[in-house]
């Protein structure tokens, strides 16, 4: 593990805190135990996730490095702690979906579990005050969120990152039903993949029972809920 100089927070967020570092090009995420729910509604803590989703999103992050696809993760720091590429945020969560579950079961009132014919890739606005509205093509564009290239990026990344993710989780027993994803433009303009990987954004069922080993178990007041996230590091992690 390499040491950095920790510097002036930079934002918290929900799950994360950022910071600077001695050098520009680069921050310091800081992985926190807290975890909310339907828009911070609910609140609590999960023992020991942030040493989890820390050491799965580097795991994963460096999975689609080896796969060619570009990320902000430089380096783990210490066993909350990682250095990424310091990137702008473009203000859309990315969501792609092979299974339906959550948000997509209500809103078009599907059993979830329900197989999807296709992967199906969603636009969400980054906007807590707003919860996060869907958003399309049309909405992106008149926004100026995005470009219509970039767009077209986000999505093919997306689907990209879906086949080799679900590959490498179903050969450890884990199908990926959905995940969220989050871009950022590089200074060059270049898009990378930013954020994080882990059972906070990702819906992970165990392959033979189907039981739930991701978030839901926290928002859905399910019990087990550290237990899960140990049990997907277990099987994620060398
Ligand atoms: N997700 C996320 N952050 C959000 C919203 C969704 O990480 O702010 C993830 C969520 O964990 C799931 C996928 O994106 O894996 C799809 O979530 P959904 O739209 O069903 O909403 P949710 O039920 O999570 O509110």
């Amino acid at each position: 593990m390499i040491s950095v100089q920790r510097g002036d927070m930079r934002y918290e967020g929900k799950a994360k805190r950022v910071y600077a570092v001695d050098r520009p090009d680069a921050y310091l995420v800081e992985f926190k135990d807290d975890a909310t729910a339907f828009n911070g509604e609910k609140k609590g803590t999960i023992a020991q996730k942030g040493v989890v989703n820390n050491r799965l999103s580097a795991a994963m992050f460096t999975l689609l490095a080896a796969h060619g696809v570009e990320t902000h993760y430089l380096e783990t720091v210490s066993d909350r702690e990682m250095l990424v590429r310091a990137v702008s945020i473009i203000p859309i969560e990315v969501v792609a979906r092979n299974v339906v579950a959550g948000t997509l079961a209500k809103r078009l009132g599907l059993a979830e579990g329900t197989e999807l014919a296709r992967t199906v890739v969603e636009f969400y606005l980054k906007d807590d005050a707003l919860g996060d509205p869907l958003i399309n093509r049309s909405h992106a564009l008149a926004l100026g969120l995005a470009t219509r290239p970039q767009l077209d990026e986000l999505e093919a990344r997306a689907l990209r990152i879906n086949e080799i993710l679900k590959e490498h989780l179903l050969a450890r027993g884990l199908l990926l039903i959905d995940f969220k994803l989050e871009f950022g433009l590089a200074r060059d303009g270049r898009l990378i993949l930013a954020d994080e990987i882990s059972p906070d954004t990702c819906r992970l069922w165990d392959a033979v029972t189907r039981d739930k080993l991701d978030k839901d178990r926290f928002r859905r007041d399910l019990g087990g809920v550290e237990e899960a996230y140990q049990e997907v590091a277990r099987r994620l992690l060398p």
